[in-house]
């Protein structure tokens, strides 16, 4: 290790000249020609051809984004981390402007092709592959929906594995019936906060302000609780209610 690195290594490890650093630095990155210099050269940088070419492969490359797939699953261990992003996140959705912007973005065939692309490279890779399938899979109570609906000839459909969205949205209900315009969501016991079982307000709430979404959007929701599946005969007659009330 040269004297430099080490010498900043060592600036590092006392806490007093780290603080101290850390303001200096947010201090010079105040400064507005230095941001104005900073991104002219990152602009410029940008133009070459053989950059982004680099970047491009980067990006591209499926090891690259299962290790950054990595790297994010240990950030997001971090209860700040999540809390902090979660909050943004839904302050991003909740604007219709960039609700918008995403489905022009999702609508856009060039995004859609890189998508595809970068899909089929990802299939490549078979620990991508099982984990995608594990998540494509109806759950057990699913299952249970899927044999009730097929036993009733239901136009209800499992699109649980992601692949139907309430248009506008990036909702991903369990069952839907797009004419009708039914919705069914099965719901946990443990992770969405049954009343009887693990009651909890906040997932409740969730649960509430989901159901509410879709109920403005025109649809009709039912919620079946997992423990409800334990009674057959009572599950089957509840959704052959629901699925003739359209
Ligand atoms: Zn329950």
């Amino acid at each position: 290790m040269n004297t430099r690195s080490e010498a900043a290594k060592k600036r590092w490890t006392n806490s007093e000249q780290r603080e101290q650093a850390r303001k200096c630095q947010t201090e010079r990155w105040m400064d507005p020609e230095l941001l104005k210099r900073h991104s002219e050269a990152l602009c410029d940088s940008w133009k070459s051809p053989e950059r982004k070419r680099e970047a491009a492969e980067y990006w591209e490359n499926g090891d690259n984004r299962i290790y950054r797939a990595g790297l994010g699953k240990k950030l997001w261990e971090n209860i700040e981390y999540r809390t902090k992003q979660t909050a943004e996140r839904k302050e991003r959705w909740s604007n219709p402007e960039y609700i918008e912007k995403m489905r022009l973005v999702n609508a856009d065939p060039v995004v859609s092709k890189k998508r595809s692309r970068i899909g089929k490279q990802l299939w490549q890779n078979p620990e991508h592959a099982k984990k995608c399938l594990h998540r494509r899979t109806p759950s057990g109570p699913e299952q249970k929906i899927i044999d009730i609906l097929k036993s009733l000839s239901s136009e209800l459909l499992y699109v649980g594995n992601g692949s139907y969205l309430i248009p506008g949205t990036r909702m991903n209900p369990d069952f839907v019936d797009k004419n009708k315009k039914l919705v069914i969501e099965v719901l946990g016991c443990f992770w969405h906060g049954c009343s009887k079982h693990y009651p909890d307000v906040r997932k409740q709430r969730q649960n509430t302000s989901r159901i509410n979404k879709l109920k403005r959007l025109g649809y009709l929701v039912l919620i079946v609780w997992e423990h409800e599946l334990k009674n057959h005969a009572k599950i089957v007659a509840k959704i052959k209610a629901f699925d003739k009330r359209r």
